[in-house]
């Protein structure tokens, strides 16, 4: 890899685009030497602009340091202007380095690193025209074994820098020179990642951490969840077998009860109508009986009937013995007509009449005395009466007569007795029927009244059955609206399977509800955070293990890139060391020269407070690291000084130039920009200069800017810079290799 062209636009004096190509160049292998002398001269007045070339290639390389760039403002790199050249707004340089030996493992063969900055500030860098990153640049640089910061480009100050910097800033020079840069800016990388890895891992630790107990607390009532959705359906189904059950129990008992009672009621109203039918009937019976003529006024009219049918016999059979007297009456036979009962109960009355006498006593008793004897002597007249013939016809006559007309007395008195009977008869009759209709009656009036009674009896307990029946049908459905979901007591309701034989489910209803109980009450979100939860919780899980695997991975590299850095260190080490000692023995024709490492580990630098104050990891980390570096020591021939510092300005730049020397050649960089590096030269020691550089410039492509005569010497081509009074650099060059070839062909 070496520098073919460099091309400046509008930065610093440099209005003009303007190129610088190089000669070809092939690094001089074993027994081979290079194709084209590496080594290209700028010369040019003091102020034309030379060292802005090397500011160009240090600004492109990437350099950041504004001091180092010459400048105070980041855009005092572009042409600021002049009385005849107006300002520019934008710098580019652009550095293209021939890469055809794919050198530093990179596979372009042409590398083209552009940088460009506008005055607004926006800045970019480019890669073979793609934009990319600083890092990508340095990275690149630091493959392909440049040091951009410290030698590739030494300037004037720079020199003296390497010795007048401290040990430690010496070692970060060191670092670019033994080519352990690009590992560093890995390991760097590495450290970098592994910082952020940790504080990512950190905080992912902290979130899993916060959510863990969250998702454990969420699985938990996740699976309680389930449990008790599990419950719930197997409630449900234990209440729909038994409400349905029951249900369809009391609603087939409903109808049975009800059409039980229609019936009873049927029945009953049948009974009653019976019963109504029958004491109507009883009613209209006792008034008929009420109202039938008396039994006994019959009897008697009968008696009366009887005894004035005798009566008129009676007479009758007297009349005809007085007839029959009359026509055979002798006075015998007279007195033997005298009725001698008639007789002996007048003769009774005679006696009662007398005792009655004996015991008169007032007129009034007289009085009454006087008219029964009266009566009394009418009937012994009546009785004793004798009858003349004569008489005796006429009153034959008359009893006849008189017989006659009894006789037709006593015919309708028999008449009216015989009725009389037969009315008698009659009404015994009806009454004993109408008794009998009564008392058949009454035993069915008797047994519907029972039938009635027991019906209504029957009924009300029917009735009441089913009261309670409703009563619980009634609180079956309110239970069942308080404990099921109204899909539930649609389907309660809904279901017409027969009802089977009755389970007793109640107690695993109960179970199940105190089960339910003993979960509580879950919010059903629940699901919805748990799946979220654990979504997260995976993600970050598998964020951590996979930052965990990386930053295990992250420390094997930076372990691994620790251990290259050491060793490449240490191998380039002693091959500057050797050749600091050989330049410098070479530069001052003797002396000794030496570099020494110091280690310092960083926790023993520490205060005792610092390193107390320290966590176990902090002090571990602080233990293995060291802090490195490099001292330097000059004893110049015939003297005893070996402290750098008290060596002279020529003695130093000496000095310097025999390190530098020495890591160009321990670790060459495709090509280095020398600025004035052999200013304090004396001419002896620049020929010696000349001489080391021209040996180096089989290996190393170098761009030299000087004033001095032996290096120009050594150029195979040469720069010249004008400054015009535009304020404009401008550019000649010299093919002196050409121009060496076209004068030996005029010559
Ligand atoms: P010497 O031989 O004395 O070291 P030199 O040739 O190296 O000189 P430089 O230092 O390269 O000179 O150039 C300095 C010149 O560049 C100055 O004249 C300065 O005015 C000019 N210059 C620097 N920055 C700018 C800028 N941004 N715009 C225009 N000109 C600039």
């Amino acid at each position: 890899m070496y520098l073919e062209k460099l091309e400046i636009q509008g930065f610093k004096s440099f209005a003009h685009k303007t190129t610088l190509t190089f000669p070809a160049f092939a690094k001089a292998s074993a027994g081979k030497p290079s194709v084209a002398a590496g080594i290209a001269a700028i010369v040019g007045p003091n102020g034309s602009g030379k060292s802005n070339i090397a500011d160009a290639v240090r600004w492109v390389l990437g350099e950041q340091s504004l001091k180092t760039l010459r400048g105070k403002k980041s855009e005092d790199v572009i042409f600021s202007g002049s009385g005849k050249k107006a300002r520019l707004g934008f710098a580019e340089v652009a550095l293209y380095l021939n890469n055809e030996d794919l050198s530093g493992g990179i596979d372009y063969k042409e590398i083209i690193i552009k940088r460009r900055l506008f005055r607004d500030g926006t800045s970019e860098y480019l890669i073979n025209n793609s934009k990319v990153r600083l890092t990508d640049v340095q990275l690149l640089l630091a493959q392909a074994n440049f040091g951009h910061r410290t030698y590739s480009v030494i300037g004037q100050g720079m020199v003296d820098a390497i010795l007048a910097a401290s040990p430690f800033e010496r070692k970060e020079f060191f670092d670019e020179a033994t080519g352990v840069k690009q590992y560093q800016i890995k390991r760097e990388q590495a450290l970098h990642k592994i910082v952020t890895t940790e504080a990512n891992l950190t905080q992912i630790s902290a979130l899993l951490r916060e959510i863990t107990p969250r998702l454990r607390q969420l699985e938990r009532q996740k699976e309680k969840l389930e449990k008790r959705s599990q419950i719930e359906a197997k409630l449900r189904g234990l209440q729909l077998e038994h409400y349905s059950f029951l249900w369809r129990k009391t609603e087939a008992d409903l109808k049975r009860l009800a059409q039980k009672r229609n019936e009873l009621a049927a029945r009953h109203n049948a009974a009653k109508i019976e019963v109504d039918r029958l004491s109507g009937r009883l009613e209209i019976l006792e008034k008929e009986q009420k109202n039938a003529p008396a039994f006994e006024a019959l009897q008697k009219k009968y008696q009366e009937a009887l005894s004035r049918k005798s009566e008129i016999s009676f007479e009758v059979r007297g009349l005809e013995k007085e007839l029959v007297a009359l026509t055979s009456q002798t006075p015998e036979r007279k007195a033997a007509n005298i009725d001698a009962a008639a007789l002996a109960r007048e003769a009774k009355k005679l006696s009662s009449f007398l005792q009655k006498v004996s015991q008169a006593k007032t007129a009034d008793d007289w009085q009454k005395l006087q008219t029964e004897a009266r009566a009394l002597q009418t009937e012994l007249e009546r009785l004793l009466e004798t009858k003349s013939p004569e008489k005796d016809g006429n009153a034959k006559e008359k009893i006849s007569k008189h017989l006659e007309a009894l006789k037709q007395t006593l015919l309708s008195a028999s008449q009216e007795a015989s009725q009389a009977e037969q009315a008698l008869s009659e009404a015994r009759r009806k009454e004993q029927g109408a008794t009998s209709e009564v008392f058949s009656l009454q035993k069915s009036y008797q047994i519907k009244q029972q039938e009635l009674a027991r019906l209504s009896n029957e009924k009300n307990q029917v009735e009441v059955e089913l009261a309670r029946v409703e009563t619980r049908h009634e609180d079956l459905s309110q239970e069942i609206s308080k404990e099921a979901s109204e899909y539930l007591q649609k389907e309660i309701k809904a279901t017409s399977s027969p009802a089977g034989e009755a389970k007793d489910l109640w107690p695993q209803i109960a179970r199940a509800k105190h089960d339910l109980e003993m979960i509580g009450g879950i919010d059903p979100e629940i699901s919805q955070e748990y799946s979220t939860t654990k979504e997260r919780h995976d993600f970050l899980s598998t964020q951590a293990a996979d930052l965990k695997n990386a930053l295990e991975k992250t420390k094997q590299v930076e372990q691994e890139l620790g251990v290259i850095i050491e060793r490449e260190f240490n191998s380039a080490f002693t091959d500057i060391e050797k050749g600091f000692n050989e330049f410098f023995t070479l530069l001052f024709g003797g002396g000794k020269s030496s570099l020494e490492l110091h280690k310092e580990n960083e926790l023993e630098d520490l205060s005792e407070e610092m390193a107390l104050s320290l966590n176990e990891e902090e002090r571990d980390k602080l233990a293995r690291s060291f802090r490195i570096g490099i001292e330097i020591k000059a004893t110049p021939s015939g003297k005893r000084v070996s402290n750098i510092n008290m060596l002279s300005g020529g003695e130093r730049a000496l000095t310097s130039i025999a390190l530098i020397c020495a890591i160009i050649r321990a670790n060459p960089s495709p090509f280095v920009v020398l600025d004035e590096v052999d200013a304090a030269l004396d001419e002896a020691n620049s020929l010696r200069f000349a001489a080391i550089l021209e040996k180096l410039s089989r290996h190393t492509q170098f761009i030299t800017i000087t004033h001095n005569r032996a290096t120009m010497e050594q150029a195979s081509i040469l720069y010249g810079v004008t400054m015009g009074d535009d304020g404009v650099s401008k550019l000649l060059s010299v093919d002196l290799e050409k121009a060496v070839r076209t004068a030996d062909l005029h010559r």
